[in-house]
């Protein structure tokens, strides 16, 4: 009995910060959409580790490049070259249709990174006086933990007691096209936005939002910095979530997925011209690019293009969100999303449906108070949705 629910639970807590209030429930094994805990129940997956397990829970593929990789070097540092790296590098350009990318470990260091490069971009290419480079953001943004990434949020509990923030951030309200064409000046070195809200709860902007956007940055020479670590590859049922608007970012970061849920690795993509003022010395990670992380990713993205995870994710998205709406309950408020990336809004609290969706072994989780996401890794069949979504309606009845 020493590793029962109740006993991992306990040591858990008993040793660990508390700054996380995850469902009492522990994962020992897991297989696709699948979860199992110590007793041996078994659950379904509909948060996918917020996204970062499109392609499954131990996809084969992922797991033989993993071992594979293992057996000949996990680590070199960026002193010396890897056999992975350029070949990873060529795949996510090819991808993307950018020419460079600079490789690190998780999605807040991305973050980082690009908010880094918008700000040399700024001072050394468009010509913005020392030290007074702007970054416009949006509120109820989610870019992370890091000093700079919650100095550019709008919650006050990211930020509480941890000044003096990073300045050179303002923010304006999400979908407001107006008022981003207020908050540019002529020091703007940056707009950085997630294409659909995650963390705020999967919230889409209004159709036309982000084309307008990218034009006027374009219009003003600021740098448009799509955020896709969580809308990224295949969750919305696009590649990038920005296509849905026909745009192309000038620097898009990614994260999550791109390691196939089996190993951390982020990373900037954009053009020479913007990643290009980057030198030797001026930044890095030890661990950036290392090779288990290259060769896991470059298996995730073969993945994805293999099981047609694009195509899956609208086409079952769509049909998931379809039998959502027919739900009729007076709690639901709105469902919404895009592809197998949905929130169900409630005018209550979503942490007891949570709790109920567990006991009839569906795991999501509610985020900000009243909306509960659903994300499920997107080889999900169809068999098994048809089976979460009779689970679903058995709560909501
Ligand atoms: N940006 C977005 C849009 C995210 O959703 C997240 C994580 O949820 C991050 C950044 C931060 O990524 P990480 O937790 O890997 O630092």
């Amino acid at each position: 009995q020493s590793n029962s629910t109740n006993t991992v639970i306990e040591k858990t807590n008993q040793f660990g910060a508390n700054n996380y209030h995850p469902l009492p429930i522990v994962i020992e094994k897991a297989e696709g959409v699948w979860v199992t805990d110590p007793e041996g129940n078994r659950y379904m997956d509909m948060l996918s580790a917020y996204s970062a397990l499109n392609q499954g829970h131990r996809h084969p593929k992922i797991i033989d490049a993993l071992m594979n990789q293992a057996q000949a070097v996990t680590l070199t540092s960026r002193a010396f070259y890897s056999v992975t790296l350029g070949e990873w590098y060529e795949k996510l350009c090819a991808l993307t249709g950018k020419n460079m990318v600079l490789p690190m470990n998780t999605g807040a260091e991305a973050v980082e990174t690009a908010i880094k490069a918008a700000r040399r971009w700024a001072y050394d290419v468009k010509g913005v006086p020392d030290n007074q480079a702007q970054i416009v953001g949006c509120q109820g943004n989610f870019h992370g933990r890091t000093l700079a990434a919650v100095s550019l949020s709008s919650e006050a509990e990211y930020q509480r007691a941890f000044g003096p923030l990073v300045p050179g951030f303002s923010l304006v309200p999400y979908g407001d096209i107006e008022a981003l064409k207020e908050a540019i000046t002529p020091n703007t070195a940056a707009f950085i936005v997630e294409p659909i809200q995650g963390e705020a709860g999967i919230i889409v902007p209004p159709a036309g939002y982000l084309k307008a956007a990218f034009e006027l940055c374009k219009e003003n020479n600021v740098l448009f910095i799509a955020d896709e670590i969580q809308t990224g590859l295949a969750r919305t049922g696009k590649l990038f979530a920005y296509e849905w608007e026909g745009i192309t970012p000038d620097v898009l970061i990614l994260g999550k997925a791109l390691g196939g849920g089996v190993f951390p690795i982020s990373a900037v993509v954009a053009n020479e011209d913007i990643l290009g003022v980057f030198n030797p010395g001026s930044h890095g990670s030890t661990f950036g690019g290392n090779p288990l992380a290259c060769a896991v990713s470059i298996a995730s993205l073969d993945v994805i293009e293999e099981e047609k995870l694009v195509e899956r994710s609208q086409e079952l998205g769509e049909y998931f969100m379809e039998q959502l709406r027919t739900i009729e309950h007076p709690a639901i408020k709105e469902v919404r999303g895009r592809g197998l990336f949905i929130g169900l809004e409630l005018t209550e609290a979503a942490r007891p449906y949570c709790e109920k969706l567990a006991e009839k072994r569906i795991l999501c989780k509610e985020t900000h108070y009243n909306i509960i996401r659903f994300a499920p890794p997107l080889v999900i069949s169809k068999e098994d949705l048809d089976w979460a979504i009779e689970q679903i309606k058995d709560v909501f009845k």
